[in-house]
């Protein structure tokens, strides 16, 4: 297969750097790809965005199968305009990619479904959201409607704080919904229309700071397995969560194509959904990624042609953990240009490969472009043992512009009595 791959980030070096070792993989090309990305593909610097540019260069290359990386394209499209001219594409459309797209999309699918979420209103006008706070607990959580990027959700512990949340937003479409305790897990499920299958669990840590603190941003480590999403409760999620949100897609007529990333809550009810994205995680695929056994690539050809049911997805039973290195100021302002070295060192640690974020080749060597720098990933028999590996690895890095946070893990780590 000639594979076309969309994105520039963590998630797409892994993506790359794992496609390329599928044997059904001829030739692969990246667009507009990274540094990173370049040692596995063909860098085209083209907009991912734009659905007619892709397209022609899916058909310059002979693309058999375009595997779609960040939401972006797909809210906009692109595997529509793919799909139309017959290629092959893993990641849904953009009927089905309103799941991520549109937050009151998503709640309102799940009520008419009876999925597991939040209890939610949706407002359009901030007097309208003002008074529909007072059939709500504190805390309680306001969401800005549509693509925020991590951002645009406020988890307010006063009602001071979620009147303020709400008079941000303005008279925009909001959603407000009651706050669900538990811990929170991810389940990765491929979904070809018809058939959805579990294929991998993991658990991200959102915020900047050590302990879970600071401001969120789009993911500071990872790591898989999450050994809380149990058989059972993953079974329970597949069961009441991700396959009836399928079935009504398909019976909508829109149906998904390509990975559902459920992200739960583990209550004490059982899973609940408390939102949808309709690709991988960064930096949970990269978590993922060096799980994969088998031909990755022909399993996501099989997703994108509606052959799921004649394939078994495999992943090893080892732990991967990913240690983000960013940049100076992130999630604010990240300082850029900063030089970082010895990345080769790092990926002397047996198990170990460094995923590039945000980088760039310069005369100087390789830089800092970005807020998310590098996804330092181990791969090990243990959570533990995965986890020493991604410090050693982190450790060798000389980046004087970057940090990281020394505590990806903690929960497991706790668990474990580590
Ligand atoms: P979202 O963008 O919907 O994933 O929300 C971002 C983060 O806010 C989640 O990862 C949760 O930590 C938190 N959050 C969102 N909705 C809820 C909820 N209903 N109850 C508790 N926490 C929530």
């Amino acid at each position: 297969m000639n594979i076309l791959l969309l994105g520039s980030g963590g998630r797409e070096d892994a993506l790359a750097w794992r496609l390329r070792q599928s044997p059904s993989c001829e030739a692969l090309v990246a667009a507009p790809g990274n540094p990173g990305i370049g040692r596995w593909a063909e860098c085209v610097a083209i907009d991912a965005c734009n659905g007619q540019a892709v397209l022609a260069l899916a058909r310059e290359r002979s693309i058999d199968l375009v595997v779609i990386g960040p939401e972006a394209p797909l809210v906009a499209g692109v595997g529509d305009a793919l799909r139309a001219e017959g290629i092959a594409v893993f990641g849904p459309n953009s009927a089905a990619a309103r799941l991520e797209g549109s937050k009151g999309f998503t709640k309102d699918l799940c009520e008419a479904n009876r999925i597991p979420t939040a209890r939610y209103v949706r407002t359009e006008r901030a007097a309208d959201a003002m008074a529909a706070l007072d059939s709500f607990g504190i805390p309680v959580v306001i969401k800005a409607d549509g693509l925020a990027a991590g951002k645009g959700v406020t988890v307010a512990t006063t009602r001071e704080e979620a009147e303020q949340a709400i008079a941000g937003i303005g008279d925009s479409p909001l959603v407000i919904e009651e706050f669900l305790e538990g811990e929170e897990a991810s389940l990765f499920a491929l979904v070809d229309g018809q058939t959805a299958i579990a294929f991998a669990s993991a658990q991200d840590h959102k915020r900047v700071g050590e302990g879970d603190t600071g401001p969120n941003t789009g993911g500071m480590g990872a790591y898989s397995p999450a050994p809380v999403l149990t058989a059972a409760l993953e079974q329970r999620a597949m069961d009441e969560i991700v396959r009836p949100t399928a079935q009504a897609l398909a019976a909508a007529g829109t149906p998904f194509c390509g990975v559902l990333y459920a992200g739960l809550m583990l209550t004490a009810e059982g899973p609940k959904l408390i939102e949808y994205n309709v690709r991988f995680g960064d930096p949970e695929c990269e978590a993922i990624m060096p799980r994969v056994e088998g031909d990755f690539a022909q399993l996501l050809e099989a997703v994108a042609t509606g052959r799921l049911s004649e394939v078994e997805p495999k992943l090893s039973d080892d732990f991967a953990v990913t240690v983000i290195v960013a940049a100076r100021g992130y999630p604010g302002t990240p300082a850029s240009g900063g030089l970082i070295r010895e990345v080769e060192a790092a990926e002397q640690v047996e198990g170990v490969t460094v995923f590039h974020a945000g980088t760039e080749a310069s005369e100087s060597g390789l830089v800092a472009k970005g807020g998310r720098v590098l996804a330092v990933t181990a791969i090990a028999d243990s959570f533990a043992n995965a986890r020493a590996r991604a410090y050693r690895a982190v450790d060798q890095i000389d980046f004087a512009d970057g940090f990281h946070r020394r505590d990806i893990g903690w929960r497991e780590m706790e668990r474990i009595g580590g």
